[in-house]
This record gives C-alpha cells, structure tokens and sequence, in this order.
C-alpha cells in the first residue's frame, strides 16, 4: 500500500511519501535502543512532566491537528478537534496517576522484605489504524513512554502526516532522541521488526487479519504483544427503556467516525414490544443525518476512508440484502467524487448473513427482533466479536443479568461505548486480548517483577 495522503471526500492525491530505506529503519531501531537505556533510569517525574508538555502542546494545537485529521481520513472536523483534545486529556492523565499505577507494591511474606516493581521492558513497535489517527497513538505511547519504555510508530500508511505529526509533538515536548519515533513503512516490514532481538513487544490495533499476522509473528519471535481488533457490538434495547433517548444514542453510536469505529454499535437488537416505535424513531433521525464535507462543521457523516473500504460495505450490504435483510434506508454510495455512502439500516437481518457476523466499517445499522431478555443475550453473544456492548433498560434486575450475561469486554448500560482513560479497554474473543488505558493499561508493557529480600 502507498504511503500517502489521499483526500477521502475529495480523491486527490495531497502528498505521498517514500518508504524508509533499510538503512533509515535501522538508524531508527538502534535510536530507539540507546534511548531505552537512558529513559528508563530517567525519573519518573520528569518523563511525566514532559508528557505534561506533550499534552499542552496537543491542546494548543487541535484546531491544526483537527484539520490534518479530517483531511486525511475524513472524520467530522468537530469530532477530530475532539480528539486532539482528548488526546491531551490522556497524556494528563497518565501524566498524574503513572507514579501511583507503578509505585512498588509491599507483599506481606514472612521475611524481611517483600514487593513487586514495575519496570519498564523496553522498545515498544505499536502498529496503528487510521480511524481515531491521533487517538489510538496516544493510549499506547501515553502510558508506555510514563512507564519508561520508549515507542516505534508504524502508522497506517493512509494517515502519514498523522504520524509525522505526533512524532513532532513528542520530541517539541522534550521527549529524548529514540524515544519515539514514526516508521513510513509497509504492513509487509512489521515481521522483520518483530524478529529484531532489540524490539520487546508490540501492540496492534487494526483487522482481525492483521492481528493474526502479528499475533503470529510477535509469537515466533516469543514476544509479548496486545491486539486490539475488530468488534460487531450489540445495542440491546428493551421495553422499559426510555427509547427515544435509546434511538437518539443509537444513531450516534452507530454513525461516529463515520461508521468506521470498532466500538460502533453495530448490531440493534430490540425487543418486539419496543421494535416499532424504536425502529421508526431510528430510520427518521439516520435519514435526517447531514452527510457531506467534513471540513463543514454542520457534517455529521463524512466519507469512509478509502475506496476498498467504500467497495467493502457495498459488498457487504448486498450480501445480507442476497441473504434475506429487508433495506429500510440508504443501501448505495453516492454520486460525485470521494467515498461516500449513504446511512443505512437493514432491517430483519438473518443471524447468519453477513451483517450479522461480519463487521460493517460504514454507517450501516443492522435491526434484530428478540422476545426476552435471555434471546437478546444469547444473540448479543452470537459473534465471534466481543469488544463492547451497550444495553438500555429500566428495569434493575434487567440491568445485572445484562451486565454478567453479555460477553465482551465493556457493557455500558444506558449509554453509549466509549474509551474513557479511567476505564480499561479491549475485548476477548476475537476482538483481541490485553487491555488499554487505566492501570491495566499501563501495566501491559512492564516486567512485573517480584522482589523478595530474605
Ligand atoms: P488494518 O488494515 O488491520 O490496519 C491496521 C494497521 O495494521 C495498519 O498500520 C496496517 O498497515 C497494519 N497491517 C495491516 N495488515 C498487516 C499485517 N498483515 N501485518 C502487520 N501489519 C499489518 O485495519 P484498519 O483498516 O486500519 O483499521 C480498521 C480495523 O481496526 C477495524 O477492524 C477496527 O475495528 C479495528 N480497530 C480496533 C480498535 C480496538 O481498540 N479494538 C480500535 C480501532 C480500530 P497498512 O496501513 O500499511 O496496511
């Protein structure tokens, strides 16, 4: 894949960029490894405070990074001032609680003295995606840079100026040479740079596919590494939910990022005594959504990030529409340049067909009718996904069964899913394993190591 800036809602080509050499890989790697040396014996005060610069600087500038964002990968120009924004918050936050998250823990043995330390393991590759571009590099480097390891960047190759960007953010922030730097590379180099002896462990965020790959690969080279994959999150609405707040949510939590987000709910699965009115209310206000420029501040759906992934949903949709799902709304792309799709929503979708099982990157709803709670869990649990979930109800008992029946990594009960740095995030299943933000987040890339004095 080139590595290059490719105007979604426009199609043209705004910058492209040469891979790195072997040789400009290899300066990187070896920058990288002297810095872990220094970083870690660096006090932790002071990586903190320069992650606290790091933050500043991001705050400072979210209108330009905003921008850059959108331009490259077509978010709503409001949703990626947002997100530089939030990525301050994230660098805060780790910035004020990583001496807490790492202070050594006192075991009470028998002998003199006991604890475990946290101590950081070293050169991180962090394998990216393109759809939160800003956000999805900070929840990685935040905690992992506060921990003392420092961080290789090898970004999707559609969000180059993304990646250049962040990298210049950390090192005006005062982060040392090494500490973390971007690769303009091709997915095809990630093996080489697992197998590399001074490479310590990786995280992914992408496709299912890719997780294999690395997941694969980081395994052969025995090296620990975090997926954060794919999700097909279910919606569960039932009777007693206040279902004009439900539909309003649901809307939005399916149509953020354009569609394209892994916590996106994708599968709504209703209760048939709440269906019609939930489902009427939904197709108005997704039939309602402005889709068009996202540079526009009043554009709620912008274009999807690449062609193949605008041929992909189409694909998609026609499948489950082949496989028996009825179309209440949308179902094509539309006319003029960029990759633009309209909202759609496939009602009577059949638990087998591609909407279903698959995850639709695109503003693509797909509509389930159940008959009780028990049918809604079962087929919330009914993918191969289990990234989030989010369940509406009045009803407290409803609520506890909701919350230990759902499989999946997060279920957020009357609201939508969201990563929130307080909060731990990631799935099981085949949404991947590991967990990021929190404490458990910051604790993935440590060497937990026991220490025992007799
Ligand atoms: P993707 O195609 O898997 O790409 C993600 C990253 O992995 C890119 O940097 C890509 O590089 C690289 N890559 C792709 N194939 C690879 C391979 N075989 N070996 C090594 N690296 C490889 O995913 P995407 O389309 O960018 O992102 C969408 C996916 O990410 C969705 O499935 C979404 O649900 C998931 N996602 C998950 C989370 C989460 O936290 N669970 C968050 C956001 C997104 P190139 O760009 O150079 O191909």
């Amino acid at each position: 894949m080139a590595i290059e800036t490719i105007n979604p809602a426009t199609g043209e080509r705004v910058q492209s960029f040469p891979a790195f050499t072997d040789q400009e890989v290899e300066d990187r790697i070896a920058a990288a490894h002297r810095a872990s040396a220094s970083w870690r014996a660096t006090p932790l005060t002071e990586r903190t405070s320069i992650l606290r610069r790091a933050a500043d600087l991001l705050e400072e500038r979210k209108l330009e990074y905003g921008r850059l964002m959108t331009t490259e990968m077509g978010k709503p120009i409001k949703a990626a001032i947002e997100e530089a924004a939030k990525c301050a918050v994230g660098c805060r936050y780790y910035a004020d609680n990583a001496e807490r998250f790492l202070a050594d823990e006192t075991i009470d043995a028998a002998n003199e003295r006991s604890f475990v330390a946290f101590e950081p393991i070293g050169v991180v590759l962090a394998v990216m995606p393109w759809n939160f571009p800003f956000w999805q590099v900070v929840r990685f480097a935040a905690p992992a840079l506060a921990a003392g390891n420092v961080g290789l960047l090898k970004h999707a190759s559609n969000v180059p100026q993304c990646a250049l960007g962040i990298e210049e953010i950390f090192r005006r922030a005062g982060f040392p040479e090494g500490a973390f730097q971007t690769l303009l590379i091709g997915a095809d180099r990630v093996q080489g740079l697992l197998e590399d002896p001074r490479i310590a462990a990786a995280t992914l965020t992408g496709s299912e596919g890719a997780g294999v790959s690395v997941g694969r690969a980081a395994g052969a080279a025995l090296k620990k590494v975090v997926l954060e994959l794919g999700g097909s999150d279910p919606f569960v609405v039932l009777p007693s939910a206040d279902i004009e707040a439900a539909a309003a949510t649901a809307v939005k939590a399916r149509t953020i990022n354009n569609g394209q987000s892994c916590i996106a709910a994708k599968r709504f699965i209703v209760h048939r005594d709440a269906a019609p009115e939930f489902e009427r209310r939904f197709v108005e206000k997704m039939v309602a959504l402005k889709v068009g420029d996202p540079l526009d501040p009043s554009v709620e759906v912008g274009p999807l990030a690449t062609p193949s992934i605008l041929s992909e949903v189409e694909d998609l949709v026609r499948r489950s529409l082949d496989a028996g799902a009825r179309l209440l709304v949308g179902g094509r792309r539309l006319d003029g340049p960029g990759n633009f799709y309209a909202p759609t929503v496939l009602g009577d979708v059949p638990p087998e067909s591609p909407a279903a099982q698959e995850e639709i990157f695109g503003p693509v709803a797909s509509l389930f009718r159940v008959g009780s709670v028990d049918e809604a869990i079962a087929l919330a649990n009914h993918s191969r996904f289990g990234l989030g979930s989010s369940a509406w109800t009045r009803d407290a008992g409803e609520v506890e069964r909701l919350i230990s029946g759902i499989q999946a990594g997060a279920v957020f009960i009357n609201g939508m899913v969201k990563s929130d740095p307080r909060l731990p995030f990631g799935g099981i299943k085949h949404s991947g394993f590991g967990r990021e933000l929190s404490i458990h987040g910051i604790r993935e890339f440590v060497n937990v190591k026991a220490v025992w004095v007799a």
